[in-house]
């Protein structure tokens, strides 16, 4: 049974109420609807609560994907007492650590604006996150790039998703911007991820959450350029301004 993904269409969405489907064999909460987003593309899962009819809380610890990329997992916190199937509850995420996490991917997304290579990898975190690029030296600072960032932040430009074919998607190859990781074929549609007016300033496949303006970002830096290998260069992005050198 497919759980329907809310947060996709509803980023924003903190609470909500769902009904328990099961759970699994190894104590993983199934429902029928969630906000919890769960591991994928770079992004943790999120962390949170249920809220049962007799007031108790069962503390969600992490959300993961099963065997297919439908089915989201809600792992209790060692020790919580389990709803059962059928029952209704409430939901509830950590939305501070989520927003953090919405504010940094995005950042993801302009930093690979700014540095049009192919992505090798990526890692959103509430504090440091990082992408690395298949580049050799590109000669830039720390500083620079910064400053790029921040001019994408100020401007605010809209962040929204638009769904396409697979067949617009391949007649778009450069739309995909990550190397080793294609979008899922055979679902039939592609999530874009659009930033700019008529996606002006970017569009690519992601199935992640996001802000819906980049001023939302806010102040970011890059904390670090480093060399990974001949052809690999990682960017840590940080929130805040650049430290004073
Ligand atoms: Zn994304």
């Amino acid at each position: 049974m497919r759980t329907e993904a809310l947060f996709r269409e509803q980023p924003y969405l903190s609470t909500t109420e769902a009904t328990v489907v099961g759970v699994n064999d190894r104590g993983g909460i199934i429902l029928d609807r969630t906000i919890f987003y769960a591991t994928s593309g770079g992004q943790p899962g999120d962390t949170g609560h249920l809220l049962r009819a007799d007031g108790s809380r069962t503390a969600i610890a992490a959300t993961v994907t099963g065997e297919s990329k439908d089915d989201i997992i809600h792992l209790p916190a060692a020790g919580e007492a389990m709803p059962q199937a059928g029952e209704a509850v409430g939901l509830a995420i950590d939305w501070e650590r989520r927003y953090r996490l919405m504010r940094m991917h995005t950042a993801c997304h302009l930093l690979s604006v700014i540095c049009p290579f192919p992505i090798t990898g990526a890692s959103v975190d509430e504090q440091d996150s990082r992408v690395d690029f298949d580049v050799p030296d590109s000669g830039w600072t720390k500083e620079e790039v910064t400053r790029k960032l921040m001019e994408l932040v100020q401007a605010d430009h809209p962040v929204f998703t638009r769904w396409i074919s697979e067949e617009e998607l391949a007649a778009n190859p450069a739309l995909v911007k990550s190397k080793n990781v294609r979008p899922p074929a055979g679902a039939g549609r592609i999530r874009l991820v659009c930033i700019g007016e008529n996606s002006s300033v970017d569009s690519q496949p992601c199935g992640g959450t996001h802000v819906a303006r980049t001023g939302e970002v806010g102040e970011i830096h890059i904390g670090k350029i480093e060399k990974k290998g001949r052809e690999n260069r990682r960017f840590r992005i940080r929130f805040g301004p650049l430290p004073a050198a």
